[in-house]
């Protein structure tokens, strides 16, 4: 099962997969509590979150430096000194790069003394494999769509674009106006960005704004998989069926001749780039990092992933900050540990050693 952010190929298989956790079984609605699993948030993110953060800290006294981008870091050889956003000078006490991996890497080539530091000097390496094209889009209904379980999302995997869809009602609070008229809104990703539409035959990366919204069209109302489970929950009614109102795109993407452009660049995670992911602390005493793209036990480039580091990065300047380590099952532990030593003799993976065994044990047994 490829997530929202895979870089993994295209896959032929015909089908829509509903993603199961096990608090998910037998398909209670989505639950909005501290260690509830996987967690949604109950409207759109910067009313439910960013906006009541930020006034929170305010509160506190934070000072927030809107639209004056880190430019430069001073560094005398030990210690930093400042950090400039142009020309402006702005000192403090500590400083933690949380900013993207691509604009560090940057940043830091700025001061080569800096960036040739233990940890500092991963985010060349961190960065070799260029930006991910993942779109956001969401698409509105003017009718209600029910879907089989209360708690689900869909991976399209039978589309080149590699399409995820969440129906956000079924997380929203109830009285979270969806916008006029609309009575479902399902928020999505395309996730792949090399393999050419069934329409115009060209990927995302080359696609004009309105034949992306065509060919994602065009996946979704041809899945056959999802199709049938609108059915189910809808007495038989089509996903075509119903009204459509329109399909709109993030404003981060730009769409041009030259190929679609994000305004920052993405980063994913990549099987050459993991071993590069650097930890929150550095060799300077007032120098942190966090991001999603620093090590985690999420592991994953995700909004978990940013937090968790983000709280990595305060426990490290102050220790009484509590990080609730990950639950992990105990067998995945245990097969991970296992598959750990099969790595390091140059084995095969745990599982293919497993099924060439159970083959052989067969085989002995039927002979
Ligand atoms: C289309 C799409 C869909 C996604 N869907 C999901 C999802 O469903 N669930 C999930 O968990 N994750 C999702 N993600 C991933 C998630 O958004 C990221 O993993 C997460 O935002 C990374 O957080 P971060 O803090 O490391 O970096 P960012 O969110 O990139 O934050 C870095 C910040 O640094 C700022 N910045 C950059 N340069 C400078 C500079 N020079 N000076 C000052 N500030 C600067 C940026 O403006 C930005 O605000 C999705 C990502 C994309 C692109």
């Amino acid at each position: 099962m490829k997530p929202w952010n895979s870089r993994a190929d295209f896959s032929e298989v015909p089908v829509a997969v509903t993603i199961i956790c096990p608090r998910n079984i037998p398909g209670t609605a989505w639950t909005h509590g501290a260690e509830e699993g996987w967690l949604l948030l109950k409207g759109p993110s910067s009313e439910y979150w960013f906006e009541p953060w930020i006034a929170c800290l305010q509160e506190k006294g934070v000072e927030f430096h809107w639209q004056k981008p880190l430019t430069k870091i001073e560094f005398d050889g030990t210690t930093i000194l400042s950090t400039a956003s142009g020309d402006e000078t702005i000192v403090g006490d500590y400083y933690i790069l949380a900013i993207n991996p691509f604009a560090t890497a940057q940043i830091l080539s700025k001061t080569p003394e800096l960036a040739k530091l233990e940890v500092l000097r991963l985010f060349t390496p961190l960065v070799q494999d260029g930006p991910h094209t993942q779109v956001s889009f969401r698409v509105a209904f003017s009718e209600e769509i029910h879907f089989p379980r209360e708690r689900m999302a869909v991976i399209v995997t039978d589309s080149e674009f590699n399409l995820t869809l969440f129906a956000e009602e079924q997380a929203w609070n109830k009285d979270v106006d969806l916008g006029k008229n609309v009575k479902s809104l399902w928020t999505g990703t395309s996730c792949i960005s090399s393999v050419p539409g069934r329409i115009y035959h060209k990927p995302v990366n080359t696609c004009t704004k309105e034949e992306f919204k065509e060919e994602v069209k065009a996946q979704i109302l041809r899945c056959g998989a999802l199709d049938e489970m609108i059915r189910e929950a809808n007495q038989g009614k089509a996903l075509k069926d119903f009204s459509m109102m329109e399909i709109e795109v993030w404003h981060e993407w730009e769409f041009s001749a030259e190929g679609i452009r994000p305004y920052q660049p993405k980063w994913v995670n990549s099987t050459t780039t993991q071993h590069f992911m650097p930890p929150q602390t550095t060799p300077l005493a007032n120098l942190f990092l966090a991001g999603a793209h620093t090590q985690t036990q999420t592991h994953v480039w995700s909004i978990e992933g940013a937090v968790e580091s983000g709280r990595r990065a305060a426990k490290a300047i102050d220790p009484r900050v509590a990080v609730i380590d990950q639950y992990i099952p105990g067998w995945v532990r245990v097969i991970s540990r296992i598959d750990d030593l099969l790595y390091a003799v140059k084995a095969p993976h745990v599982i293919d050693l497993t099924i060439a065994l159970l083959l052989f044990l067969g085989l002995w047994f039927l002979l």
